[in-house]
């Protein structure tokens, strides 16, 4: 991590998305304002830990500690809260944002919310609406018709023939799978299956990687030993 920020705020179910559970005899309105101002709260205190702190467009790690005042609630249920004020406070879309870690305990004398927040060192980055990878600015053309300023497809991309930007539906993925896992089992090799199907090797290597019925059949140090392009997973054929 390039730089982290920790903050610390009294906890409260009134964070909780299912404050209405926990906290059952007070009116709907009392509870929602009660979140917001908890969320207010959140806000200000993340606001000023994050002076002068650069946020570059780019994941943002979150680190969630919960101190629950009892054990009627879930930690998960604050996910919401905590994340709506990262948002406010970093300026951050929170398509960008990544819990890394969410643990709990109970402190029935002073309980807590401890919230970090940090990113590596990255730069600033768009992710390709076609490819899907996360993608410096320079490697998508400027386009002054959008308000980013650049291109929502990477160069690479764009520098293909529209057709064959079609991506697959869930049905011809099923297929898809189905026949890989086939032509697997009857002793083909991860790299002869990509050339003859047409589907990126990684593609396949993952789906015979998590093929349950194969994964039976392999062993392990072959399936996970090699995880980099080029690896070779030889699998055997189920029959044998
Ligand atoms: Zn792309």
């Amino acid at each position: 991590m390039a730089w982290q920020v920790r903050v610390c705020v009294p906890f409260s179910w009134s964070a909780s998305k299912n404050a209405i559970y926990v906290l059952r005899r007070k009116g709907h309105v009392a509870l929602r304002r009660e979140a917001r101002e908890y969320r207010d709260r959140l806000i200000m205190v993340l606001k000023s830990a994050l002076r002068g702190q650069t946020i570059v467009q780019n994941k943002l790690w979150l680190d969630i500690y919960v101190e629950k005042s009892n054990h009627k609630g879930d930690a998960v249920n604050l996910v919401d809260t905590i994340c709506d004020a990262v948002k406010v406070a970093t300026g951050l879309d929170d398509r960008w944002f990544s819990i890394r870690h969410l643990d709990w305990s109970i402190n029935k004398d002073d309980p807590q919310l401890i919230v970090a927040i940090g990113q590596e060192d990255v730069p600033p980055s768009q992710v390709c609406s076609y490819c899907g990878r996360i993608l410096e600015m320079s490697r998508f053309s400027s386009n002054v018709s959008i308000k980013s300023g650049r291109h929502r497809i990477c160069r690479e991309c764009l520098s293909l023939p529209p057709h064959s930007r079609k991506l697959p539906t869930l049905s011809e993925r099923i297929a898809r799978r189905e026949k890989i896992i086939k032509l697997a089992t009857s002793g083909m090799s991860a790299s002869q299956i990509a050339e003859q199907s047409s589907v990126p090797y990684k593609t396949v290597w993952a789906i015979l990687n998590y093929a349950p019925s194969l994964i039976t059949e392999v062993s392990s140090s072959a399936l996970f030993g090699q995880t980099e392009h080029g690896a070779r997973i030889e699998l055997r054929p189920l029959s044998s």
